[in-house]
């Protein structure tokens, strides 16, 4: 039977844990002299990407290359998507080819899920529209443990363009189950109805969100997702909504600042912040690479 990797709503905390450890020991590699195991010897990886990325794209690519699979990349711009053919061939198309994991990022809720039950590969989210982006969390949560030791019992302030995003709902899915307290903060235009079913307190502001946070992690404005007119200017919300140095003193004074990137400088965090001492945002690329490893490795193996 093989195995996907589709989203943190699916997993246990066991399971997540175990992805975590993994990770940890594929981050000595990362780190060190040596970056060529044969971990994933004689495998193929093939990432699809519909949307545009930097930091998730390459490192799935160096993941499977670190650890000796083959490894391609087709995005919807320079493949036969452009030329109109549908996700389903396409996916068809690769998995024929004999890839054994399948890597996709697509802008539709539920495309991983839908082409899981079509190919032999195993499919790993790299992020579907507003639901998931399961490594994203992942990698954030592994870079939460190399800091403070733990997750049990932090309270993460996760503050920005809550509804446009799918780190949120990973990481709040990856979050509670691991005991960590989530509160979230951002305007009111941005914060999807019912998220507090989620087990997280929301607030309709920043500050009371970050009070006494352990971490703060601040979410992009996802412009190319939102209709016009949910928040007045760019100027008004780093005013209103921005994290700079004066508000992230109402944090614990050895609170970690985070972001999933790209940043929009001046806008979610100030300059100052983003190239701070509390900031771990360059930790969480290099933990991001050795996420992917530990989860590529674990689904050649038979899962988690
Ligand atoms: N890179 C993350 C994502 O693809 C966050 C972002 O784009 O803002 O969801």
């Amino acid at each position: 039977m093989k195995h996907d990797l589709l989203g943190l709503k699916d997993l246990s905390a066991d399971q997540i844990k175990h992805i975590l450890d993994t990770a940890g020991t594929m981050k000595e590699i990362v780190l060190g002299p040596n970056k060529k195991t044969p971990h994933l010897q004689g495998k193929t990886v093939v990432n699809l990407f519909y949307e545009n990325s930097t930091r998730t794209r390459l490192s799935f690519e160096l993941a499977a290359k670190y650890m000796s699979a083959n490894a391609a990349n087709i995005t919807s711009s320079g493949s036969s998507v452009a030329k109109g053919e549908t996700l389903i061939d396409t996916a068809e198309t690769i998995n024929a080819m004999g890839t054994d994991i399948l890597v996709m990022r697509h802008n539709l809720s539920g495309a991983p899920h839908s082409i899981s039950k079509l190919v032999d590969a195993s499919v790993v989210n790299a992020g579907d529209g507003m639901n998931e982006h399961p490594t994203q969390a992942l990698l954030d949560m592994l870079t939460m443990i190399e800091h403070k030791g733990h997750i049990e019992g932090l309270k993460v302030a996760i503050v920005g363009d809550i509804y446009h995003s799918r780190v949120v709902r990973s990481n709040i899915y990856g979050l509670t189950k691991l005991g960590a307290e989530v509160t979230l903060g951002g305007p009111t235009t941005l914060m999807p109805m019912g998220i507090d079913k989620m087990g997280v307190k929301v607030y309709d502001n920043v500050h009371e969100a970050i009070v006494d946070a352990d971490v703060v992690m601040a979410l992009r404005i996802q412009l190319e997702r939102q209709k016009k007119g949910l928040f007045p200017s760019i100027r008004e919300y780093f005013r209103y909504f921005g994290i700079d140095e004066q508000r992230l003193r109402l944090a614990k004074p050895d609170a970690i600042v985070m972001h999933p990137g790209p940043v929009n400088r001046g806008v979610e965090l100030s300059t100052a912040v983003i190239d701070g001492d509390r900031s771990v945002i360059t930790n969480q690329v290099t933990s991001g690479v050795a996420v992917r490893m530990a989860v590529m490795y674990l689904l050649s193996r038979g899962g988690f």
